[in-house]
C-alpha cells in the first residue's frame, strides 16, 4: 500500500532524511516516534509531497513517484493525483475558519472532486456523525474545543476518500482532558481497517494501537519493529534511551 525506497531530502546543508525505507501493508497502522527534529513531518509531508523528496521512490496505492533522477519536475495534475491518495492531518487543525464546519468538510469533495453539493452534504453529514459531531455542523470553528475542531479536521481528510491517512502529532496541541477523543476516532479508523502513519508522542497510544512502531533518528529509521516490541522491549540503545524520557 504504501512503499518508500531510498527516500533523501536536504534543506540546503541539512540533509534531514538520509535514507528512508519503509512498507506499510494495507489495513497496517504505522505510529512513527523520534525526538525532535529527526525527520518525521519531512517524512510525513514527502508521502503528501507537500515537501518534495531530493531521491529515492514513493508508491502509495495505485500511484508511484520517482525521484531517484533527482527532484522531478511534476505536472500539477500528477501531483494533485498523487496527493489525493492521502489525507493529513496537522497538529493546528487548519481548519477554514470563516466556514461552517460542515461547509469545511464539504469544500474538498466539491471544489477538487467536482462532487454536487447535495451528495458532498451527505456524505460530510455522515462523517461528522462518525466522528461525534453530527450537532455541531452549523457551527464556526473557532465555536468548537481543540478536540472537536481535530476531529473536524479528520471527517474533512476523510471526505476526499484518501488511500492512506497521515497524522502530524494530531493531539500535542491539545489540552490533555481532549486527546482521549481525538485518540478514540483514530483508534475507530484503525479498526475499520484504514491504513495509517501517525507521528505521535502517546506511546501507550502507540503500543496499544499501532501494529508497527517506527524510530526516527538524525534522519534514519533506527529501529522498525511490532509495536509492543520497540515500545516494550526496543533493540536498539537509541530507541531505549528515547523512551527512557517518557516513563
Ligand atoms: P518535531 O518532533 O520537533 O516535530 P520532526 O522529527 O518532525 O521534529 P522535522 O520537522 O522533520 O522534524 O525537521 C527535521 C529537520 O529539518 C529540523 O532540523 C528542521 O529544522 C529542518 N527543517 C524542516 N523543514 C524545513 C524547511 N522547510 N526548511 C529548512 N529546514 C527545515
Ligand atoms: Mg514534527
Amino acid at each position: 500500500m504504501i512503499e518508500v525506497v531510498g527516500l533523501k531530502k536536504s534543506f540546503g546543508a541539512l540533509h534531514v532524511l538520509k535514507d528512508i525505507n519503509l512498507s506499510v501493508p494495507r489495513g497496517h497502522v504505522v505510529a512513527m516516534i523520534g525526538p525532535s527534529g529527526s525527520g518525521k513531518s519531512t517524512l510525513l509531508r514527502s508521502l503528501n509531497l507537500l515537501s518534495l523528496p531530493d531521491a529515492g521512490c514513493i508508491t502509495i496505492g495505485g500511484h508511484r513517484m520517482d525521484f531517484s533522477m533527482g527532484r522531478v519536475s511534476m505536472r500539477d495534475r500528477d501531483l494533485a493525483a498523487f496527493r489525493a491518495g492521502t489525507g493529513m492531518v496537522f497538529q493546528n487543525f487548519n481548519l477554514f475558519p470563516h466556514m461552517s464546519v460542515i461547509d469545511n468538510v464539504m469544500i474538498g469533495p466539491v471544489s477538487v472532486l467536482k462532487q454536487d453539493k447535495a451528495t458532498a452534504r451527505a456524505q460530510a453529514t455522515e462523517l461528522l456523525a462518525k466522528v461525534g459531531l453530527a450537532a455541531r455542523a452549523d457551527a464556526r470553528p473557532e465555536q468548537l474545543s481543540g478536540g472537536q475542531k481535530q476531529r473536524v479536521a479528520i471527517a474533512r481528510a476523510l471526505a476526499m476518500k484518501p488511500e492512506v491517512m497521515l497524522f502530524d502529532e494530531a493531539t500535542s496541541a491539545l489540552d490533555p482532558a481532549l486527546v482521549g477523543e481525538v485518540l478514540a476516532v483514530i483508534r475507530q479508523l484503525a479498526e475499520q481497517g484504514m491504513t495509517m502513519i501517525l507521528v505521535t508522542h502517546e506511546m501507550a497510544f502507540a503500543r496499544d494501537v499501532a501494529d508497527t512502531v517506527i524510530f526516527m533518528q538524525d534522519g534514519f529509521v533506527v529501529e522498525t519493529g511490532d509495536a509492543r516490541q520497540v515500545i516494550n522491549e526496543p533493540r536498539e540503545a537509541a530507541t531505549r534511551d528515547f523512551l527512557s524520557h517518557f516513563h
